[in-house]
């Protein structure tokens, strides 16, 4: 088994160059998860730059990207969220096609359920304000969910009473790691040098601009803009840069089953319960909890959190109380007081941020890649990232998602 792994991953390595870094490049993406490499592959792609280096210093998708549970949805309450989300899910209905590599995306519908009066009356509210944006969605009734999942306890009787949920039928979900090779092998094919195991370990400033970069492995390397794209570490890095981000990092873990014949074919989320479950093309049942309370780095949670998952599992799908469970883990997820994502240029010129997506960035991947290569390509933000600005934790001018959609995944 551990001989199959490493053949695995040597496969993935050969997939594209392991080249050695230039002295100078003209964009330097810190971050080889799905964001920082869908940034490097816009920057070639759409913007035409062939002098882009992604710096990780692990393995690529070997942060949240390869740990997440998949959800894509792009159902958010705000508008400038909703507009961001529906682009990224734009891009996703194209994302095979143009990346030639399947990244299993399947639209399966999410289902957000409501267990009280005023959970629906969020519901309804989000739905009509999704409509009215264009975006795909429609309130169910506790009878239309049975409907739709037949293993799900509806009756009535339960703890938490599934009394509706709002429902995305375009929202679904994707192979996570897929999406990391398929933005990384673009790349690579484009010109973009990826480095791997290669830690950033400070941000180089000359007169209150970012000239590059210092790493563990290789040095000292030049830049004429830095996109920082770190997730949870990216409070580190600001650090490096001498300022802070409103972002905390906290523990976000998940676990799944062995795998079983299918019992679920859709994507099913209870804010309230906090506990949401999807079954993976391979039969194991993906299941995620909410995060730690503390804040912490370790890639691991804390056994209350998923005690309380499991809890809420149970009530919900009774049919697995007996299912076993094979694998749990965790990641470090950025999260922000509005619960919305930084896309910004700093105090330090030419040094940019994309991060704060918390516990729901993977669904972004392909719009947060895309919008973030503009800013970088062109220095000033585009209409989709402006109301992102970091700056809006100074002048207030809030996009709170927290408060509004109980944002989770
Ligand atoms: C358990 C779990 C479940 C989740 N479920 C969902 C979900 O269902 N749907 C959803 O939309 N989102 C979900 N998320 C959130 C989602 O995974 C993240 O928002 C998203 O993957 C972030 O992508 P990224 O590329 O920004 O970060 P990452 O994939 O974490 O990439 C950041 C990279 O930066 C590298 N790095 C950090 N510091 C340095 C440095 N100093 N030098 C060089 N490299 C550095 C890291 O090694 C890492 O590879 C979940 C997250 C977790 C942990």
């Amino acid at each position: 088994m551990i001989k199959n792994a490493l053949q695995h991953q040597e496969n993935w390595q050969r997939m594209w160059r392991n080249p050695k870094p230039k002295a100078h490049y003209d964009f330097i993406v810190v971050g080889g998860g799905g964001h920082g490499l869908a940034t490097a592959y816009y920057l070639a792609k759409v913007h035409n730059q062939s002098s882009v280096a992604v710096i990780e210093k692990g393995w690529l998708g070997g942060g949240n990207t390869g740990r997440n549970t998949t959800i894509v949805r792009s159902n958010y309450l705000w508008d400038e969220a909703a507009h961001l989300y529906e682009h990224a899910m734009k891009l996703w209905e194209g994302l095979s096609q143009d990346l030639n590599y399947n990244v299993m995306f399947s639209q399966r519908g999410v289902m957000n359920l409501g267990h009280n009066l005023q959970d629906m009356r969020d519901i309804e509210r989000r739905v009509n304000a999704n409509r009215l944006n264009g975006i795909d969605g429609e309130v169910l009734d506790a009878q239309q969910c049975k409907e739709i999942v037949p293993i799900m306890d509806c009756s009535g009787s339960t703890r938490y009473p599934v009394l509706g949920a709002s429902w995305q039928p375009r929202a679904g979900v994707a192979r996570h790691d897929a999406v990391a090779w398929g933005y990384a092998r673009g790349a690579d094919q484009l010109g973009v040098d990826i480095i791997q195991q290669c830690e950033v370990t400070d941000i180089l400033i000359e007169d209150g601009a970012a000239v590059g970069v210092d790493t563990r492995q290789h040095g000292q390397i030049k830049a004429g803009r830095i996109g920082c794209v770190a997730a949870g570490n990216s409070g580190v890095l600001a650090g490096m840069a001498g300022f802070e981000l409103p972002i905390e990092s906290h523990p976000l873990q998940a676990f799944v089953s062995e795998p079983i014949k299918p019992i679920l074919d859709t994507v099913v989320m209870s804010n309230a319960v906090h506990g949401y479950m999807s079954q993976s093309d391979k039969g194991d049942l993906v299941i995620g909890a909410g995060i730690d309370g503390y804040v912490g780095y370790g890639q691991r949670g804390s056994y209350p959190v998923i005690e309380h998952t499991v809890h809420a599992i149970m009530e919900l799908f009774p049919i697995v109380s007996r299912v076993r469970m094979n694998r749990q883990w965790g990641g470090i997820v950025d999260t922000t007081p509005d619960a919305c994502p930084i896309l910004s240029a700093t105090p330090v010129e030419n040094l940019f941020f994309n991060c704060g997506w918390g516990t729901g960035g993977f669904k972004a991947t392909p719009g947060s890649g895309h919008v973030f290569a503009d800013l970088l390509a062109k220095g000033k933000p585009n209409k989709l990232a402006e109301a992102f600005t970091m700056f809006r934790f100074y002048d207030g001018a809030l996009i709170d998602e927290h408060g509004a959609a109980g944002v989770a995944h």
